[in-house]
């Protein structure tokens, strides 16, 4: 092996350990950290740790190193990851996965940029203009998905708030031909509101920051972050992203050119920010005057309303009537207007500003999916599309105190780490069969009744919410968390203050607990129902559909509905996410899955400190010590005969420097006996299988001494 490390490295691959502890862990771990090894592997999953600071890991040379090899020719790397889930492709015609798990920082969206860049640097040698641009736009989608998606969080400056699946579409030449993204529950809320030290969705202030003084006066917008509500807050005005955002708005502006936006339709995008800003700065009075009665709403700052209109391209009348009241029907066909208080209208202009927000980066994303789309292929005289999946999303999340989000984050957490376990498992099993090795059961925990607890029809908490939000308005969060509380009673990995009354920890009628694979999360109930209902005023809706600019009203077909026809309920937004998370793990399942296990080194995004306590639950909650002993349960280890000679042919006097035994299975047998190993091992037909990893530890030790 050229880029072979000697001991002073720690192992590169976990299995390699003496024992699987945790200690032995997070001292190779730490080890490594400390030589700028931020890669480890266990087995085929690699282990990443953010270093926070730029490495010369990446870049053309480094693609070159490990273009074409086999994924243990050279220490780990998300390249050789990127490169093995290629070559899965290309070679075996097999649809593959990455996935890259982790919490919030650890490094998951910087990751699949570079498994995108590895893609996009090997492929399409021929330069074939069709692949350009299709690798063009997959490359360029991400700035754009950043500025709508992303915000400066405490614990990551560019914090992606939208969980993200993007398949890559390769022809039979194994060229990128097209591409889809698809994107999970984003984070809305936070249009709103945002914690101190943090900011709202990086796009507003780059159009604050960045935009040339014509289009902020077209805009009504002053160019100061602090005259608006939405992006005032999170103390810090001058806190920026990780990169400033005039640059950026450029960037983003650029890349959207490349994409195939119209500038019609970026000239939308940036009225419909404004006007999201605007109508974050519009309240409610109670007023007398002008023949209205007590009681009767008016905006307070009129002007506002115009802006929104002239922004929205809406009839300004019709503006104000969606912001002040709401339509009912009242018994039969009769509509009647009815006046909201102020904590309605209130409520309503939130609600307002949050769907329109996500609507735009729905249309963000779709539109580029739109340019995405594999373009005139027949599979007849094309051959049939395989696909690489990169999916990027938020990590096992608990906060001090939890809410609706985390629910869903953790739900989903719990989803792919139950697929993670199946088919690591899985993926054993088949190998075993594939080189003809007697297969042994393995057991492990399995989380399928957390997930039941979650999912289950009838019962499962996301059904009985969905139950107490069809209940109009009379359910309170604490009757669902009595409900809760009634059906689960039993439940191994449910509990709350009233199941478990000297538990001081969770408070009365407001908490639950889940025991997650990951460890125990509090959730406390309060906005839970108004969170998964999401309602908005249908006034709204049918206000924005009618509006004349095309780029907004195509956001908003549902407006085209009548109040009086709008009697089926939309789905909640618990309902929506649970079948988007059972769809993915569909997806996932067929395909041959790499996973990518990342790990945020400190809180205080410094380089080169690695807080042991940290690590250490990120370890555990990622399940790492199980997935060693998984891969070691049957084996240890298994290695292809040349590779297994390469490594420790110098420990047998028979194999060094070459040796003459017909085959290097023949070898490698010859080698063991030496060392008396051969009892340990089973001989596949292209690979060594070694049982316990006392072996290796032997047989490194031995190598050890020679080097
Ligand atoms: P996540 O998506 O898991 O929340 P990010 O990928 O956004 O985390 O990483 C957070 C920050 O950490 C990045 O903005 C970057 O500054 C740093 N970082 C992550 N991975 C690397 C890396 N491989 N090399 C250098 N810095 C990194
Ligand atoms: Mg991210």
């Amino acid at each position: 092996m050229e880029d072979e490390e000697g001991p002073e490295y720690g192992k590169p691959d976990f299995v390699l350990l003496d024992q699987v502890t945790m200690e032995d862990f997070m001292r190779n771990l730490q080890l490594r950290f400390e030589k700028d090894r931020i890669y480890t592997y266990i087995g085929e999953v690699l282990v990443s740790v953010n270093p926070y600071q730029e490495l010369p890991l990446y870049g053309p040379e480094a693609i070159a190193r490990y273009q074409g090899r086999e994924l243990y020719e050279r220490p780990p790397h998300l390249y050789a990851v990127a490169n093995a889930a290629y070559r899965a492709m290309k070679r075996r015609s097999r649809d593959t996965c990455i996935v890259i798990s982790g919490e919030s920082g650890a490094g998951k969206t910087e990751a699949s940029k570079h498994i995108m860049q590895y893609i996009a640097a090997v492929t399409n040698p021929s330069q074939r203009a069709e692949v350009e641009r299709v690798k063009d736009v997959l490359l360029k989608s991400t700035c754009v998905l950043e500025a709508f998606g992303n915000a400066r969080t405490n614990r990551n400056y560019n914090s992606s708030r939208f969980g993200k699946y993007m398949d890559i579409n390769f022809d039979f030449k194994g060229d990128p031909v097209g591409g889809h993204i698809h994107s999970y529950l984003l984070e809305k809320s936070r249009v709103l509101k945002q914690h101190v030290g943090e900011r709202n969705f990086h796009a507003f202030y780059q159009l604050l920051k960045g935009s040339e003084e014509g289009l902020l006066h077209k805009l009504h917008l002053e160019r100061n972050p602090a005259v608006y509500n939405f992006t005032r807050q999170g103390a810090g005005l001058n806190m920026t992203a990780s990169d400033s955002d005039e640059r950026s708005y450029r960037a983003v502006i650029e890349a959207m050119k490349v994409i195939g936006f119209s500038s019609e339709e970026v000239e939308s995008v940036h009225r419909i920010l404004a006007a999201i800003l605007h109508l974050g700065n519009i309240e409610f009075v109670e007023t007398e005057e002008n023949g209205l009665q007590k009681g009767d709403l008016v905006v307070a700052e009129k002007v506002l309303v115009d802006h929104v209109a002239e922004l929205t391209a809406t009839p300004r009348d019709l503006v104000s009537r969606s912001l002040l009241a709401r339509t009912v029907a009242s018994g039969g066909r009769e509509l009647i207007e009815k006046g909201h208080t102020v904590a309605e209208a209130s409520y309503a202009r939130d609600a307002c500003a949050k769907a329109v927000y996500q609507r735009l980066f729905e249309w963000v994303v779709d539109r580029i999916n739109s340019v995405m789309e594999p373009r005139g292929r027949d599979p007849r005289r094309d051959g049939k599309d395989t696909v690489i999946g990169v999916l990027d999303i938020y990590g096992f999340e608990v906060f001090p105190v939890n809410s609706f989000e985390q629910f869903c984050i953790n739900y989903c957490n719990e989803k792919l780490q139950q697929l993670f376990i199946q088919l690591i498992l899985k993926q054993e099993q088949e190998e075993y069969e594939r080189e003809g090795i007697t297969w042994q059961t393995v057991e492990y925990f399995n989380n399928a009744t957390i997930v039941d607890l979650v999912e289950r029809p009838h019962r499962g908490i996301l059904a009985v919410l969905d139950e107490a939000c069809s209940t109009a308005g009379t359910i309170t969060d604490r009757i669902f968390l009595q409900t809760l509380d009634t059906h689960h009673r039993h439940h191994p990995h449910y509990s709350s203050r009233q199941l478990c009354p000297t538990d001081k920890t969770m408070e009365f009628g407001r908490d639950f607990r889940i025991k997650h694979y990951a460890g125990d999360v509090t959730y406390s109930v309060e906005g839970f129902i108004d969170k998964n209902r999401d309602f908005l005023f249908q006034d709204f809706k049918r206000l924005l559909y009618n509006s004349t600019d095309s780029t907004l009203r195509a956001m908003w077909p549902d407006g085209q509905q009548n109040i009086t026809e709008v009697t089926k309920r939309p789905l909640t937004a618990g309902t929506l996410f649970k079948n988007s998370m059972v769809a993915l793990v569909e997806n996932l399942a067929c395909k041959e899955p790499f996973y990518v296990r990342c790990i945020k080194p400190n809180e205080d995004k410094v380089a080169g400190r690695l807080d042991e306590d940290h690590c250490r639950h990120q370890v555990a909650y990622l399940g790492l010590l199980e997935n060693v002993r998984v891969r070691r349960a049957g084996f240890a280890s298994r290695q292809p005969y040349p590779r297994f000679l390469l490594r420790y042919k110098m420990t047998c006097e028979y194999t060094w420097p070459n040796h003459l035994l017909g085959s290097d299975k023949a070898a490698v047998n010859a080698l063991l006996e030496q060392h008396g190993l051969q009892g340990d091992v089973a001989f596949g037909h292209s690979k060594l299988f070694i049982r316990s990893p006392r072996t290796l530890v032997m047989l490194e030790q031995s190598r050890a001494r020679l080097i």
